[in-house]
């Protein structure tokens, strides 16, 4: 089918109702930015998922964040839209305007530099993300020993999708299909998917990020849920310019050198089995307290983020959306990241 087939396709569907969940953040930015929703027939429902590594991060990382950027002789280097969001007492924009060392850096390679510059300084690197983002702190570990840099450690709070995928799933979520994160299936391959498509009858499809490659892809995922209404437990790859079944293995294999599999707590969602990584025992010695970080505090009492994340709630139904939270005064980490749900809402009009 072409493009244009493709939108007709879509706009005409007149089978069952489907909610297709896309999980990635890139992905809720990408539908947003091109009006994707309004190309649809109103029996297709496109959720937002928990594909946002910032938004997922639980406030006693911040909190340790904080603590660690407001202790003498610390510096944290981390990431811009990590720097707003909240922790359970204040975001690291606020420690560093109580005298806390925090730097923003577009590439954390950029903490060699400082940390050679500056000797009697410990940089911390905030290392948040989810396996897209592991290998490049995997190549930092593995610097850090083979140049014996004594003063960089990592902070990680690294996710991984098959396990929140799951918790999903596990729940009883009302979803008929996953537009799959491509970022992430370049590093894992799309094989990573196929487990939780048999283990729920639920197609995958692995998307790109223009307009097209996001119609293309659901529309393979909506004829297979038509095709297959019993359930269907394909995982299908639409982005195969760079995503491979088996996915960049060298990639793999240098993160499973550095990080074991580990339960991880996400923001809201509480603690999810086999959903992180953390630095290997052997590797302790470049881990600025990673470990026993499971405290999750509810930021504002009427922030609805965990049910946003989870899809069980449009960012405009929270109540505080648009009046008292806005990306220039969030009160949730969802409106803080421009990955962000709340935040694509608001700033795209995505309704
Ligand atoms: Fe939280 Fe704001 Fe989103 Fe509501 S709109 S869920 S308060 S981030």
């Amino acid at each position: 089918m072409n493009l244009e087939e493709i939108k007709k396709y879509l706009k005409e569907y007149n089978g069952p109702e489907l909610k297709i969940m896309e999980v990635c953040g890139s992905h809720t930015g990408a539908i947003a930015k091109n009006g994707i929703p309004g190309l649809l027939s109103d029996r297709i429902h496109l959720i937002s998922g928990p594909g946002c590594p910032v938004c997922v991060t639980p406030s006693s990382y911040i909190d340790r964040l904080i603590d660690l950027c407001l202790t003498p002789g610390n510096c944290v280097v981390t990431f811009g839209d990590l720097i707003r969001v909240p922790g359970s007492r204040m975001s690291l924009q606020q420690a560093s305007g109580r005298g806390g060392n925090v730097r923003m850096v577009y590439s954390p390679m950029d903490i060699f530099p400082m940390a050679h510059k500056d000797p009697d300084t410990t940089f911390v690197f905030a290392a948040v993300g989810f396996e897209t983002t592991a290998p490049v702190y995997a190549l930092m570990a593995q610097q850090i020993l083979e140049d014996h840099i004594e003063n960089v450690k990592l902070l990680t709070a690294l996710r991984t999708m098959p396990g929140i995928i799951d918790r999903l799933c596990a729940q009883g979520a009302d979803i008929q299909g996953f537009l799959a994160p491509g970022h992430v299936a370049v590093v894992t391959g799309s094989k990573v998917f196929e487990p939780l498509a048999a283990k729920y009858s639920i197609p995958f499809g692995v998307a790109g990020f223009t307009g097209a490659q996001i119609l293309t892809a659901l529309c393979g995922i909506v004829m297979a849920c038509e095709r297959m209404q019993g359930g269907c437990s394909r995982v299908m790859n639409f982005y195969p310019s760079v995503v491979t079944r088996e996915g960049n293995t060298e990639a793999q294999k240098l993160v499973d050198r550095y990080f074991d599999r580990s339960d991880a707590v996400w923001r809201g969602m509480g603690m999810v089995p086999d959903s992180g990584r953390l630095l290997r025992g052997e590797f302790a010695q470049l881990d600025a307290g990673s470990r026993g970080l499971n405290e999750d505090h509810k930021i504002n009492a009427g922030c609805c983020c965990d049910k946003v994340l989870m899809g069980r709630m449009k960012p405009t139904q929270c109540p505080l959306f648009g009046k008292v939270c806005s990306p220039l005064r969030p009160q949730g980490a969802c409106m803080v990241s421009t990955e962000g749900n709340c935040y694509t809402y608001y700033v795209n009009h995505r309704e």
